[in-house]
């Protein structure tokens, strides 16, 4: 059997991703692969487990008993982890840098290469997946490539409007200096750092609308499709 479309679409916090994946994995009927959303997983089951972020053995543990499986409701992407509906508890400032640090672990990122890779093989017409190594490490081979960025302002005025919608007033000088220590921390870390592929098409979302963004891609997938 082909294998399906494969989309990898990876990119800093506040490039707009989530949100662009979302409605192209609605329009394209295409199965959506958050693997920020995995990281954050592992991040909140290691902190309610008391686990440290550098406790090596125990974090394999883990790792080797976690589930995390997605469904697609009512136009939300829901994140469960070993069965519960976790999609609004991962997304909480403490638990994004969490899974900055959680993810700089060669011994995570090797596990869950695996489950990324089968979550996208099993889609039945094609996979879109967002995250920060996509394109240069969980499909070097991804039919299409693409690199979405920002000016790091405008990212963290988007972030702080999204939290700010979820109740969670945050300064937005607050916002950026996290992103911005979650930025550095995901560029030079040793192992799948985040960096655009060099077949990647590179799309600066500073000045641009969702629907802008989401039309480039569209015209990408259909180029590929012929
Ligand atoms: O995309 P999101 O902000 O949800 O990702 C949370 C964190 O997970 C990132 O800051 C990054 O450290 C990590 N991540 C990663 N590789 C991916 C996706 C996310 O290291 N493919």
């Amino acid at each position: 059997m082909a294998r399906p479309l494969i989309v990898a679409i990876d990119g800093p916090a506040g490039a707009g991703k989530s949100s662009v994946s979302k409605i192209l994995a609605l329009r394209l009927n295409f199965t959506l692969v958050d693997t920020g959303a995995i990281y954050r997983c592992i991040a909140l089951k290691a902190s309610r487990s008391g686990v440290a972020f550098d406790d090596l053995p125990a974090l394999q543990s883990l790792l080797d008993a976690v589930k995390v499986t997605f469904r697609m409701e009512e136009d939300k992407n829901h994140v469960f982890l070993d069965g519960e509906d976790v999609s609004a508890a991962i997304r909480t400032s403490e638990i994004s840098l969490a899974a900055s640090k959680v993810s700089s672990q060669p011994v995570v990122r090797n596990a869950l290469l695996e489950l990324q890779r089968r979550l996208a093989l099993a889609a039945e017409h094609g996979a879109i997946l967002e995250g920060r190594d996509i394109g240069t490490v969980v499909f070097p081979d991804a039919d299409i490539k693409v690199f979405l960025f920002a000016d790091p302002a405008v990212r963290a005025e988007r972030r702080y409007e999204e939290l700010f919608q979820k109740g969670h007033e945050k300064p937005v000088d607050q916002v950026l200096a996290d992103q911005n220590k979650r930025d550095k921390e995901d560029t030079e870390r040793e192992v799948a750092p985040l960096k655009p592929a060099p077949d990647a098409v590179r799309i600066d979302s500073t000045h641009l609308h969702l629907s802008e963004v989401v039309h480039q891609i569209e015209g990408l997938v259909s180029a590929k499709r012929g």
